[in-house]
């Protein structure tokens, strides 16, 4: 076997740590990890939102067939039970409204639709219980300069035809409890959820002719036929493999140079009381998104507690440790007691930190990465249902379908080249950093 035909074995580090939405949930038994020689029809490596689409899909399409799930770490603890738990229908493009770019904007938002429908339908199924509301959410601006993106934000609704309500200050204080806000826009579709319950829902309801690895990093993928697939402590032969790994898929030789990282934290105060909660406005729970690319995402649970990320930052792929969270969380908490002065003696109960995927063109990764391996990912902070989505068209694509579906996820622009280190940790730092300019009071 050449070099060529086996893709570049990694360093096997896949760090993980206890700060998720995961330890918000009862203890979970993680199924065993792959251990000596099997054999599938197919392989997903990766079990977030989009290895479990495809996982499902896969399994409807070939219910004869078999299919091995194989995730480095425990379900819930990659990006997919770390975010913020916003599946959206209807993307911001921030930097304003561009007619000429109608035709994409309804692209994309086809393929978040697609992605909303599809856990809504898997959720009532299976009877997950994740905390899903289907309410939509708030986008609004604190700042001067967000405000004005607002109004960029409603000239795109109003041509794409989507339902939403222009919100003044005086009517966001009333819903959310806080002066904090200029002005913002409900957006009718979307939906809020616990991301690490959605995640372990879905992973324990797969089909029965699905088998889930955890903790079962995959080191290289010899290209042979059948593809191989080595773990630590096993091996697995299958004829076709499905990359779902996010921003890790340039560990297994995929998308070098074209994927990077960015890491995220937030903070969750502990459960509000009664008293606390009514000082919050009219809604039992609702979701805040930032009108500024770089502002903070802000959330009511339906637990009663507040979650709030704001930062973001390059830090080669990594979560934080604990000295770096403690940091972060000062900037949690200032943003925190700004919008909830009557909330300032509430204590966060811990910080978290994740890791997106990011392309230097904000795109997404649909394709036929080498002979019998397919790839999905990438979605830029915003992958929750667009990534189901992806996973699910990836499974059809796989086995040789032609939907709408898959050629609105093989229309995604071709991403940009990204240098090699450290230039490339140098741009990435940038890229990161540019997210951050003019934020002002949306922090
Ligand atoms: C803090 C934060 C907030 C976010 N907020 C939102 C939000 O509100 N709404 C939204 O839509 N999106 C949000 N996102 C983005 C969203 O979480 C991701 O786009 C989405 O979860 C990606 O799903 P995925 O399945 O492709 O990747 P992941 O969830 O990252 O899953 C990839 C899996 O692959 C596994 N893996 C990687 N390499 C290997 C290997 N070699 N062998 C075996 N397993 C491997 C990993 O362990 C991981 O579990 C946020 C992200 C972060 C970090």
């Amino acid at each position: 076997m050449t070099n060529q035909e086996r893709t570049s074995v990694n360093n096997g580090k896949f760090e993980t740590d206890r700060h998720g939405w995961a330890e918000l949930l009862p203890p979970r038994q993680a199924t065993s990890p792959l251990e000596g020689e099997h054999r599938a029809d197919w392989a997903v490596v990766g079990a977030g939102v989009t290895g479990l689409a495809a996982a499902r899909q896969l399994a409807e399409n070939r219910p004869d067939q078999k299919i091995v799930v194989l995730d480095a770490r425990e379900i819930g603890q990659g990006a997919s039970g770390r975010n913020s738990g916003y599946a959206v229908a209807v993307s911001h493009f921030g930097g304003g409204f561009a007619r000429q770019k109608i035709d994409e904007y309804r692209r994309v938002n086809r393929i978040n639709q697609a992605g909303l429908t599809l856990l809504r339908e898997r959720i009532e199924t299976n009877s997950i219980a994740c905390q899903w509301r289907e309410q939509g959410f708030y986008h609004a601006a604190a700042d001067n300069r967000s405000q004005a993106e607002c109004d960029h934000f409603l000239e795109y609704l109003s041509a794409l035809e989507v339902a939403h309500t222009p919100l003044s200050s005086d009517e966001l204080a009333d819903r959310l409890g806080t002066i904090a806000y200029k002005g913002g826009v409900h957006v009718h579709q979307g939906a809020l959820v616990q991301p690490a319950a959605l995640v372990r829902g879905l992973a324990d309801t797969l089909p029965a002719n699905v088998q889930l690895h955890e903790n079962s990093p995959v080191l290289n993928i010899d290209r042979s036929t059948p593809l191989r697939l080595m773990t630590s402590g096993g091996a697995l032969s299958a004829d076709n493999v499905l990359l779902a790994t996010n921003f890790e898929a340039p560990k297994l030789g995929f998308l070098a140079r074209r994927l990077s990282a960015s890491t995220l934290t937030g903070s969750f105060t502990r459960i509000l009381s009664e008293e606390e909660r009514a000082s919050l406005g009219s809604l039992a729970d609702w979701g805040v998104l930032s009108l500024h690319g770089g502002g903070a995402t802000v959330r009511l649970t339906v637990d009663g507690r507040i979650s709030l990320r704001n930062t973001a930052e390059y830090n080669g792929g990594k979560l934080l440790d604990a000295a770096q969270l403690k940091q972060r969380q000062a900037v949690h908490r200032e943003s925190f007691e700004r919008r909830f002065p009557q909330l300032a003696h509430v204590p966060f109960e811990f910080a978290w930190s994740g890791v997106e995927g990011i392309s230097r063109n904000s795109t997404n990764f649909f394709s036929k990465a080498a002979k019998n391996i397919f790839i999905a990912g990438g979605y830029n902070g915003s992958g929750v249902s667009r990534g189901t989505a992806f996973g699910h068209a990836l499974a059809d694509y796989a086995c040789g379908d032609d939907t709408d579906l898959i050629r609105d996820c093989l229309a995604s622009a071709p991403a940009t080249w990204i240098p090699p280190r450290p230039l490339v940790d140098i741009g990435a730092y940038f890229t990161v950093k540019k997210r951050f300019r003019g934020v002002g009071l949306d922090r």
